[in-house]
């Protein structure tokens, strides 16, 4: 079988698809419109869930490495309310390692090792069911054809106008992420706030999570609920005028919480958009959607996990699959088994959101015992 098959995005669920394809010795194009690995900075770090992002790199036989670069240290979790008590402090037992944290970078270069990624490559539109096979359209004019085309290519996919209707929408909520580095020596008592892994502050309609990355690197989100045009009076590209927003919006939270803003670096400013929750769509041969792409739902510990998971799914059932009718029974099956779990997590993320940035802080608690799996 050699089935002419790309998957657009180097993301986490892209690059996972393309990895365990590869395992089981099956070409695959891998295309993204980054025209680098390091383009952009990476974000900030993963919990991969045994079941789920762990199992899908177990998949690409690469289970082992993975353990070898994460942090089960990560997991630790604190809650506090914002006179500065804390609600739940909760540190990972020795060997636990049902959800260690990863750099996305880290995860990245795991994942592309052998991959021979098309960099600068950016998709404008996918034409499915032309003569030749599923059309793909590039920024820069050319054009080529695959049998297979998996639009992996995050919240602002490209290849999913071709089919579905579906577009992201403002969930009312929004984020300003900043970053601290060197946090142990550069900020001792902010380092001891966060300990080895997070740190999260609920008030009334807004949070701070800050969060360690590894090489004392700290990423902080400022998450609040806000009309979309909420800066229009502020120039967001002046680091100086956003952080005295910010800190006017956290005004009076117990020391030293406030100082992660204070002390932060560039801030950037990343409303949260979702798709509809049970986002389907007709199947159409020869396209399908995996990860952000199909089911983009609040930031809540499942995206990159249900990315890489399908990936993996999908592609472990191509490379099963033994003739051209078979592959297409394939997508249809793995696009079954997408949107029941993919819908489940939809729904609990989306409620999870609802009451985590909520006039009641006080659900914040039960939110995370919902959403951590076991
Ligand atoms: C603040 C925050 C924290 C999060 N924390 C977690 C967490 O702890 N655990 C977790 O599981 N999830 C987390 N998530 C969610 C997670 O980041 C996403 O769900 C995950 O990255 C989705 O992976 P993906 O591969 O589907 O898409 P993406 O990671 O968005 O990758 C898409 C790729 O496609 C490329 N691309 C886009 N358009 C084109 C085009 N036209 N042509 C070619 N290439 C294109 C992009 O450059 C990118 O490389 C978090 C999200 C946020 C915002």
């Amino acid at each position: 079988m050699r089935h002419r098959i790309a998957v657009i995005g180097s993301g986490p669920g892209g690059l996972t698809f393309a990895r365990v394809l590869h395992h089981h010795g099956h070409p695959v194009t891998v295309l993204e419109r980054d025209p680098a690995p390091d383009a952009r900075p990476p974000g900030g770090t993963l919990d991969l869930h045994e079941g789920m992002g762990q199992l899908a790199l177990e998949k690409a036989g690469l289970l082992t490495e993975f353990q070898e670069l994460s942090r089960p240290e990560g997991q630790a979790m604190r809650i506090l309310d914002t006179n500065g008590t804390v609600l739940r402090d909760w540190k990972p037992r020795p060997g636990e390692r049902a959800n260690p944290e990863i750099d996305r970078g880290q995860l990245r270069d795991l994942l592309l090792g052998p991959l021979d990624v098309q960099w600068g490559r950016r998709v404008t539109e996918v034409v499915p069911q032309t003569h030749a096979g599923v059309l793909v359209h590039f920024a820069d004019g050319r054009q080529e054809t695959f049998d297979l085309v998996i639009g992996a290519d995050g919240a602002w996919s490209r290849v999913r106008p071709a089919i579905s209707s579906a577009t992201p929408h403002y969930t009312g909520v929004t984020r300003v992420e900043t970053s601290l580095d060197d946090i142990d020596t550069r900020h001792p008592d902010l380092a001891r706030l966060i300990g080895d892994g997070s740190v999260a502050v609920y008030g009334v309609n807004r949070a701070l999570v800050a969060q360690r990355n590894s090489g004392g690197h700290v990423k902080v989100g400022a998450q609040f609920r806000a009309p979309l045009d909420w800066h229009t009076e502020l120039d967001l590209a002046d680091a100086e005028a956003v952080r005295s927003s910010l800190l006017a919006l956290f005004d009076g939270w117990a020391a030293p919480v406030p100082d992660l803003l204070r002390h932060g670096t560039a801030f950037v400013h990343r409303p949260l958009y979702v798709l509809p929750v049970s986002h389907t769509w007709a199947h159409v041969p020869g396209v399908t959607l995996l990860g952000d792409a199909a089911h983009l739902m609040p930031p809540l510990g499942a995206g990159a996990n249900l990315a890489m998971l399908e990936g993996a799914e999908l592609a472990e059932s191509i490379a099963a699959a033994p003739g051209p009718g078979d592959l297409d029974e394939a997508v249809r099956a793995f696009e079954e088994q997408m949107w029941e779990r993919a819908g489940r997590w939809a729904k609990i993320t989306t409620a999870g959101l609802e009451r985590l940035v909520s006039p009641d802080p006080t659900q914040a608690l039960a939110v995370f015992d919902e959403v951590q799996p076991s």
